[in-house]
């Protein structure tokens, strides 16, 4: 592995048939994501990110959704803004919504969004200002407690098919702001370089790696 400039990226964009970008919350650090402490309410945040906290204590886990919903209102940076202009089809494990925000058109959110909640019920999407005029938001159709459409722990993540078939079209993977330890995910790049493409990792600084 080498180090590569910002040129040689630019470089590596242009001359690629189909580049595909995978992001994580690396690439969000420079959009200043308010920052949660690991504790809400003195509860560690990965136990109200499991699947079975959301059923049993679906107040506290609102009150916690709305301090995360604050993201929705912070900027993309010179990374998110240079995927866009380049028309990067990207994978994201983020729930920010930055890539869109910066004018991204192909993006596949595996860890779903911050602009939805799902009666898993009805499948009925609705917006996610319900979360703040109502403590408990309900469908309107059944009475069921919706959920936030973000993937949490012990829950498949979404549009997996979708990512699998971008990256098998890559010549050119960018990986940035995610160390790959979680799977499935680190599987999507292996598909790309067992066809011959090519990888470059951006890991920190994206927004100065990714500036042009
Ligand atoms: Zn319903």
């Amino acid at each position: 592995m080498r180090t590569v400039t910002p040129q040689e990226i630019k470089q590596a964009i242009k001359t690629s048939a189909y580049p595909v970008a995978l992001t994580g919350a690396g690439i969000s650090v420079a959009s200043s994501l308010p920052t949660l402490n690991k504790k809400f309410h003195g509860i560690p945040i990965e136990t109200i990110l499991h699947r079975s906290f959301f059923e049993e204590h679906p107040y506290t886990f609102y009150e916690f959704y709305r301090e995360i919903l604050r993201w929705k209102y912070c900027d993309p940076n010179p990374a998110h803004y240079t995927l866009a202009k380049y028309g990067i089809s990207t994978v994201t494990q983020n729930i920010d919504g930055l890539h869109q925000k910066a004018g991204s058109q192909k993006v596949i959110e595996i860890h779903g969004n911050l602009r939805h909640l799902r009666c898993e019920q009805c499948c009925i999407l609705y917006n996610t200002q319900l979360a703040k005029s109502q403590t408990l938001p309900l469908c309107h159709a059944c009475g069921s407690i919706l959920k936030p459409d973000i993937v949490l722990y012990n829950e498949p993540i979404q549009h997996w098919k979708k990512a699998v078939k971008e990256f098998l079209k890559a010549d050119l993977v960018l990986i940035v702001g995610t160390s790959l330890q979680s799977s499935p995910i680190n599987a999507l790049p292996q598909l790309a370089l067992e066809s011959g493409a090519a990888q470059i990792t951006i890991n920190v600084h994206s927004d100065q790696f990714l500036h042009f």
